[in-house]
C-alpha cells in the first residue's frame, strides 16, 4: 500500500499515476479536496512564457504539460490563448531578451500589432504599445480534482477526506505504517511507501519523519470580477511582479496576484489594503478596472521549496523537486514532492511515481501522459427542464443529486452554487432545504452559517462599489426577509 498525503493537484496526480501503474494507493486529506492551494490559485494554464527568462526549466515544463493537459483533461481546460502586452511602463530592454528566451525554451509566440490587440481586448488601455500572442489557457481546478478522484477510485484506489496524518513509523527497513486521525478516531494503516504531497504543509509533514524540508511559503492575493471581461488571458510584458495577469475564468475574471512571505500554510483572508493596492496596479493595463463589479477577493499560499537562500520569494524557482528522503539520511520509502505549479502537477506526479516504483521494485512506466481523465458526468435532458436553485450559476436538483449526502460546503465546490454575483444571498437557504433530507436541523444550520461566513469573508476583501451594495442587500435579506438573528 502506498499512502499519499494531500488531495491537492499534486497528491491526486501521484495517486492517479501510481494506480495506473497497478499499485494500491490511499490518499489522506485533512480537509475536503482542494482544501489547500489547488483550490486557491489564479486558474492560468501557463504556456511557460512568464518564466522563460528567469526560470527556463520551469518554462519548458509548463509548455510540455500545457500541451498534454489539453489532450488528457479536455473539458477542464479553456484553450483561450493569451497576450503579453507592452505598456509605456514596460522596461524597454525586456522584450528582446524575453523573445530570445521564448525561442530557447520552445514556446510558440507571435507578434501582434497595437490595433489587433485592442480589437481582441477592447478593455485594454489606449496607450498599450502592442504585444505578443502565446498559448496560455485556463484550468478549471475544482472539476479537474474531482475527475482525478474518480480516475483513482476507478483503478481501485481510495481518497480519505477529513483524515489527517498524525504519525509515521519507520525502521531500518524503511517506512512501515502511519497513524491517521478523523472524526471517528485514530488508526494505524500499513504503508510500504509514503508520499508527502502536502503543499504548503509539506514542511510540517516532514517533521513527522524527522527530515525537515526547507519550505518558503508565499501568499498571493487575487480579486474576482463578476463577469467574463475578456476572451483571452492578458499578461504584462515585464519581469514577474505584482498585479500582472488577468484571467477570464468561465463566467468571471480573476486579477492577480501578490507575493508576500508568510509563516502560515493556511491561507488567511486578504486585507482590504492588499486588495486596494492590487486593484490600483491594474490601471495602466485596464483603466476602467476600478469600476468593474468585484465579487470577492481570496488568497492562496505558494508551497515553494528553498534549499538555498534567495533574496525574495519571486526569485525562488517555480520548478518542482522530488526528494527521496533515504538519500538524505531520512527513512527509506518516503518521498516528498514540492514546489511546481498546477499546470505541472502531472509531470510532478510522474517523477514522484518513478521514485516510488523503483523503491518498491516494480518497473511499470507512467501512463498519465496518454490516459484521458474520465468526465465527471454526462449532461442529461432533465437538467434543462428543472428550475434553478442557484440562478447565478445555474445549479439545480440534477446537479445536487450527483453528490448524494454532500454537505452544503461540498455542494458549493462541486455544483458551484453560491459562487455567482449574489454570493449565496438567494440560494443558500433553498439548497439548505434540500440538505435537510439527509441531515438534521442543527447540522444544516451549522453548515449554512459556515458557508455564509466563508462567502462574506471573500466579499469583505473587495467591499467597494456594486459589491458593497450587494453585501448590504445580502445583509438585509438575511436579517429582515429571512429573519436571521444578528450575531
Ligand atoms: C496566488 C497563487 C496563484 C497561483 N496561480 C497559479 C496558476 O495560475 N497556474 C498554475 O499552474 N499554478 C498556480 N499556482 C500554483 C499552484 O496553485 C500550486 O503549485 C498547486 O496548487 C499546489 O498543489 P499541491 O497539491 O502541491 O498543494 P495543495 O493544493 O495545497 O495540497 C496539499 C494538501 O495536503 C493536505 N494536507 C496537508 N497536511 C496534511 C496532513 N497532515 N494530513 C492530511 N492532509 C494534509 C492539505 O489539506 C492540502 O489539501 C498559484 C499559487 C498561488 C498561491
Amino acid at each position: 500500500m502506498v499512502v499519499v498525503v494531500g488531495a491537492g493537484a499534486t497528491g491526486l496526480g501521484v495517486a492517479w499515476d501510481l494506480s495506473l501503474r497497478g499499485l494500491a494507493v490511499t490518499v489522506i486529506e485533512q480537509g475536503d479536496l482542494a482544501h489547500g492551494t489547488s483550490g486557491r490559485f489564479h486558474g492560468l494554464l501557463h504556456s511557460g512564457a512568464r518564466y522563460a527568462v528567469r526560470d527556463p526549466n520551469a518554462a519548458r515544463e509548463c509548455i510540455q504539460e500545457n500541451r498534454i493537459l489539453r489532450r488528457i483533461a479536455a473539458g477542464s481546460i479553456e484553450a483561450v490563448g493569451g497576450y503579453f502586452v507592452k505598456t509605456p511602463a514596460s522596461p524597454d530592454d525586456y522584450g528582446e531578451g524575453w523573445l530570445s528566451a521564448m525561442e530557447a525554451t520552445g514556446i510558440p509566440v507571435a507578434r501582434v500589432s497595437r490595433e489587433v490587440l485592442r480589437a481582441a481586448v477592447p478593455e485594454l488601455h489606449p496607450d498599450v504599445e502592442g504585444g505578443y500572442w502565446v498559448p496560455d489557457g485556463v484550468i478549471h481546478g475544482f472539476p479537474l480534482l474531482f475527475r482525478l478522484q474518480k480516475a483513482i477510485e476507478a483503478h481501485g484506489g481510495s481518497v480519505r477526506r477529513h483524515t489527517r496524518l498524525l504519525q509515521v513509523e519507520a525502521g531500518s527497513d524503511g517506512v512501515r505504517r502511519v497513524r491517521v486521525g478523523s472524526a471517528s478516531g485514530a488508526e494505524w494503516l500499513g504503508c510500504d511507501a509514503l508520499v508527502n504531497a502536502a503543499g504548503p504543509w509539506a514542511g510540517e509533514v516532514s517533521r513527522l519523519f524527522d527530515d525537515r524540508l526547507p519550505m518558503r511559503l508565499s501568499r498571493g492575493v487575487m480579486i474576482i470580477f463578476a463577469e467574463r471581461k475578456l476572451a483571452h488571458v492578458v499578461n504584462r510584458l515585464a519581469p514577474p511582479g505584482d498585479g500582472d495577469i488577468l484571467v477570464p475564468h468561465d463566467r468571471v475574471t480573476i486579477w492577480g496576484t501578490t507575493d508576500e512571505p508568510t509563516e502560515s500554510a493556511a491561507a488567511k483572508p486578504p486585507r482590504p489594503s492588499e486588495t486596494r493596492k492590487l486593484l490600483a496596479l491594474g490601471r495602466d493595463l485596464f483603466p476602467d478596472m476600478e469600476n468593474w463589479r468585484a465579487l470577492r477577493a481570496f488568497c492562496g499560499v505558494r508551497p515553494l521549496y528553498q534549499p538555498e537562500t534567495a533574496a525574495d520569494s519571486r526569485h525562488v524557482t517555480r520548478d518542482f523537486t522530488v526528494i527521496d528522503h533515504a538519500r538524505r539520511g531520512g527513512p527509506a520509502g518516503v518521498v516528498s514532492v514540492v514546489g511546481g505549479k498546477w499546470v505541472t502537477f502531472r509531470l510532478m506526479a510522474e517523477k514522484a511515481g518513478d521514485v516510488v516504483t523503483s523503491y518498491l521494485g516494480g518497473g511499470a512506466p507512467s501512463l498519465t501522459a496518454e490516459t484521458p481523465l474520465p468526465p465527471l458526468r454526462e449532461q442529461a435532458a432533465e437538467r434543462q427542464r428543472e428550475p434553478w436553485l442557484c440562478e447565478c450559476e445555474q445549479a439545480g436538483e440534477w446537479d445536487l443529486a450527483a453528490w448524494p449526502g454532500a454537505t452544503l460546503g461540498e455542494w458549493r465546490t462541486r455544483t458551484w452554487f453560491s459562487m455567482g454575483p449574489c454570493q449565496g444571498t438567494f440560494c443558500v437557504h433553498r439548497v439548505a432545504n434540500r440538505r435537510l433530507t439527509t441531515a438534521n436541523l442543527a447540522e444544516v444550520d451549522a453548515e449554512e452559517a459556515a458557508l455564509r461566513s466563508e462567502r462574506e469573508q471573500g466579499m469583505q476583501g473587495a467591499l467597494w462599489g456594486d459589491n458593497a451594495r450587494e453585501w448590504a442587500l445580502s445583509q438585509s435579506v438575511r436579517r429582515q426577509t429571512l429573519g436571521e438573528r444578528t450575531p
